[in-house]
């Protein structure tokens, strides 16, 4: 329809909308379906040590294996689930199978897993936990629950209760995406977590900007005065390693070391893999 044409131009956005409507909601019924269809599958991502390039730890990041759509990832459906409240089956979903997958994995790596602030408000997260290291037989210190600052937004004191109830189970807590939420600070001091994690929006800009190096190094340094154990997320360059490294930044994860991949990959192969390339890279970086 032609501009100006009064009231009638609003149809010509009704299809439209309607179209998207319809394709939010049948997603929504379909993600509804997907852990009984067994659509939903966690791929692992090594976070290494700096200096040595040895494994640390693997992160489950989740993808949805759907019929028609191929393999669809988190951002294209976490926040649907987020909002239409399915993250919290979703969620239990995720700390169950990657518990069990890191009790199958022949070393005793540990695995982190991302807790959205809806489980924490509307699930007993640390009750599935507890079940679910017993059913896999998963010590709880190769547990890492990462979590938000937003989950500090709804109910602070919630929030710390049920982190106060996680740590008591002996599982590990991480701040995850560090730096892009607000009063950082307080939360850190508040409650102490055993892992931050540098978002990767701060390493793209490293090489760039001096002011990114300065910021980096101080959470670097505020989180190792704090004794905490500072990753570095999203490390795809061997200049970017190479800058991390005299930062004195010790855990990294990026696509350098390796990518999200399927259980299967998840093997001492891909740990030799992994420090042979770091090697490699290191030697390119320093070079
Ligand atoms: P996150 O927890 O910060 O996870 C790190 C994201 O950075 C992952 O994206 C990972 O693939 C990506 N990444 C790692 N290294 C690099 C790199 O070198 N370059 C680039 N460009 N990206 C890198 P992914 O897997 O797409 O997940 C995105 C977000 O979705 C996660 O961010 C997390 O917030 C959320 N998510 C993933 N799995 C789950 C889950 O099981 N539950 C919940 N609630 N959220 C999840
Ligand atoms: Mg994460
Ligand atoms: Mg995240
Ligand atoms: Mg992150």
């Amino acid at each position: 329809r032609v501009k100006g044409e009064g009231r009638g131009a609003v149809r010509f956005f009704e299809p439209a909308m309607d179209a998207q409507l319809q394709a939010r909601r049948q997603m929504e019924h379909e993600l509804g379906l997907a852990i009984e269809r067994d659509e939903l599958r966690l791929f692992y991502q090594p976070v290494v040590h700096g200096d040595t390039g040895e494994i640390e730890a693997f992160e489950a990041l989740i993808r949805w294996q759907h019929p028609d759509r191929g393999l669809v990832p988190p951002a294209e459906f976490i926040p649907l689930a987020e909002q239409t409240g399915l993250i919290d089956r979703i969620g239990a979903w995720v700390i169950d199978a990657a518990c069990a997958a890191a009790a199958s994995w022949g070393r005793p790596w540990p695995v982190s897993v991302n807790v959205s602030p809806s489980q924490f408000q509307h699930t007993d997260v640390p009750v599935m936990v507890a079940s679910a290291l017993t059913r896999h037989g998963l010590d709880p210190a190769r547990l890492i629950v990462e979590i938000t600052e937003s989950v500090f937004i709804q109910d602070a004191d919630a929030a710390v209760a049920v982190l106060t109830r996680l740590r008591a189970l002996g599982v590990r807590l991480a701040l995850d995406d560090f730096g892009t939420g607000y009063s950082s600070l307080s939360y850190l001091q508040r409650f102490q977590f055993d892992t931050i994690k540098i978002d990767r929006s701060f390493v793209g800009r490293l090489a760039q900007h001096a002011d990114t190096l300065t910021i980096v190094r101080a959470i670097v340094n505020l989180g190792h005065n704090l004794g905490l154990r500072v990753v570095v997320e999203g490390v795809e360059t061997a200049e970017q390693l190479g800058i991390l490294r005299g930062l004195g930044c010790d855990r990294m994860q990026g696509y350098l070391f390796g990518r999200p991949a399927p259980v299967l990959a998840v093997s001492d192969l891909e740990r030799a893999r992994t420090r042979a390339l770091f090697a490699d890279n290191l030697r390119r970086a320093t070079a």
